[in-house]
């Protein structure tokens, strides 16, 4: 049986968990200990997730995951070359040796239930964007524990959404076909979404990236091919819209286009006994029936080569990572409780976070040109050019790509500009303070002058 241990460069680590009484645990320290890296911090982010029922080889798939990426990427703990950037050139052979063990996050537990919970990969990976030089930090998280008869639909429509907020690439792991009753997961998700486009005033994209639905021992291989281009006609059968489904199922179908920017499907083959039965199985590849080997190369390729990989946004803007933490945080705050929270409390929490962030860079522009005026500022223009300085950043924050509706608009342009005149304040004191500093100085010095 694996351990989570034996892996060279990373460990599994538990960033939220159900305790036994259903509420929402959260280990801060680390959170911070897997996004405080000076390295990563303004890099962009991609952060693939995995999601279903417990036994569904979702562990197993993400330590394939973690091959590749550290067969093809630099990561924190394995940096490829010390200087410089390290450029992408895919490894042919990163599926590694055909009987080695497959190690990273702990697969295959036993008939045990795992803890509940969200576990993200202790080391990050990094790449730069050939054509842009855009750095990004790539990010891989497992769930476990739902989806079961244990867990309740609520609890997995929340830790649903709340992976949804969190990942930039969903993928939703399902056994032998998707299921009516597994669409209600994406309902809360749906309802959020719609709240979201209700209360804005901007059109700005929808609120999440990627969704894949991946079906696991797909046995319908006649009616649809594996991989995503089977999938894709699987999935447009499974969405339409029919009169006998349930009313919220028929809402989640008619409105889940507008909560993803792409929902894909693939299938896979049945891996074969060796990997589903095997007792003494190290999860190596030399056990795999060939068609699953290849559509699993396929799947891993898909979802992480360089091209391929989807960044986080919010409100249609890239994200950095220590902006994404700081979200991170405040959502599983949000989530720390054992109901759900309400849409509403999700959406107001994500328009406060983004638009604290736009206007701290406005007073930083604000900042910026005012101290271009630094030389030319003295008594008698310091408030003219302060609002001139003003004006050019509240204009700059009137063009920018807002979120939320007109009252939030207003309110925030309120506090930017409250930001603004605090931080003048503070300016001038300090400017007077140092002319008055300059002013003794130099009496001082005249008066040395005068006395030699
Ligand atoms: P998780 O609970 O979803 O994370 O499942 P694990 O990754 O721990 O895998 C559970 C078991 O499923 C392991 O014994 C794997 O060998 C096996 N397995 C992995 N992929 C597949 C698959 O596609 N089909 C089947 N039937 N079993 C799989
Ligand atoms: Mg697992």
């Amino acid at each position: 049986m694996s351990t989570d241990h034996d892996h060279p460069y990373g460990k599994p680590i538990t960033v939220m968990k159900f305790s036994d009484t259903g509420e929402v645990v959260v280990d801060n320290e680390e959170v911070d200990k897997i996004f405080n890296h000076p390295e990563i911090e303004d890099r962009k982010i991609v952060i693939l997730s995995l999601i279903g029922a417990f036994r569904g080889g979702k562990s197993f798939l993400l330590n394939y995951c973690l091959r590749f990426l550290y067969a093809n990427y630099s990561s924190i703990n394995d940096p490829k070359i010390a200087d410089g950037e390290f450029l992408f050139e895919k490894d042919k052979n990163w599926m590694g040796i055909c009987d080695e063990a497959l190690k990273g996050f702990s697969w295959r537990s036993g008939i045990k239930r795992d803890t509940v919970g969200i576990i993200i990969w202790s080391d990050v990976f990094l790449h730069t964007i050939d054509k842009t030089g855009e750095k990004i930090a790539i990010f891989v998280m497992d769930t476990q524990g739902l989806f079961d008869k244990h867990s309740s639909p609520t609890d997995n429509s929340r830790i649903f959404v709340l992976s949804n907020l969190i990942s930039s690439i969903q993928v939703l792991n399902l056994a032998n076909r998707i299921q009516e009753d597994q669409l209600q997961y994406l309902q809360f998700t749906t309802e959020f979404a719609a709240f979201a486009l209700e209360n804005t005033i901007e059109n700005v994209g929808k609120p999440f990236q990627n969704l894949m639905f991946l079906i696991r021992d797909w046995n319908n291989g006649d009616y649809y091919n594996y991989g995503t281009v089977g999938g894709r006609s699987y999935l447009e059968e499974v969405m339409k819209v029919k009169t006998n489904q349930k009313p919220e199922l028929q809402s989640v179908r008619k409105t889940i286009a507008s909560c993803f920017d792409e929902i894909t499907c693939c299938l896979l083959p049945n891996p074969g006994k060796g990997v589903s039965r095997g007792k003494n199985y190290n999860g190596s590849w030399s056990e795999m029936d060939e068609d699953f080997k290849e559509e699993l190369q396929s799947l891993v390729e898909s979802l992480l080569l360089p091209d391929n990989l989807i960044k986080k946004k919010i409100n249609s803007m890239d994200l950095n990572v220590k902006e994404m933490k700081q979200y991170i945080q405040h959502y599983l705050k949000l989530f720390q409780t054992n109901q759900i929270p309400k849409v509403s409390s999700i959406y107001e929490l994500t328009v406060e976070r983004f638009m604290n962030n736009m206007i701290d860079q406005c007073v930083e522009d604000y900042k910026l040109s005012i101290y271009r005026n630094e030389d030319i500022i003295n008594e008698d223009n310091i408030v003219e050019i302060h609002n001139k300085c003003k004006e050019r950043t509240l204009t700059m924050y009137d063009d920018e790509k807002k979120m939320g509706n007109l009252g939030h608009a207003i309110t925030f342009r309120s506090k930017l500009e409250e930001d603004i005149e605090k931080y003048f304040v503070e300016y001038r004191d300090q400017k007077e303070e140092n002319l008055e500093k300059l002013k003794e100085a130099r009496a001082k010095f005249e008066e040395i002058v005068k006395k030699d």
